[in-house]
């Protein structure tokens, strides 16, 4: 499996820069970088998706809920 390549997906128009992702993040794989979330440590994602699940305007997704490879 090479998880590495399966990571949140931002939608960079819809973001408003809110940061309650990054709060959510335990694992601090996410910042605000000029006013977006921006991935800033992919290899320390552990997948949890709270991340998709709190932000307020659905703009990350975490599309390893669905995809499975192996
Ligand atoms: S899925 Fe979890 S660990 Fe990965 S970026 Fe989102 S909140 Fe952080
Ligand atoms: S929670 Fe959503 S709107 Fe807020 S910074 Fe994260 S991706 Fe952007």
């Amino acid at each position: 499996m090479d998880a590495t390549l399966v990571l949140p997906r931002i939608d960079l128009d819809t973001c408003n820069g809110c940061g309650d992702c990054v709060d959510v993040c335990r694992v601090g794989a996410l910042v605000i970088r000029e006013l977006k979330v921006a991935i800033v440590s992919a290899a320390d994602c552990d997948y949890c998706t709270d991340c998709e699940a709190v932000c307020p305007v659905l703009a990350i997704a975490c599309p390893f809920e669905v995809v499975v490879a192996g």
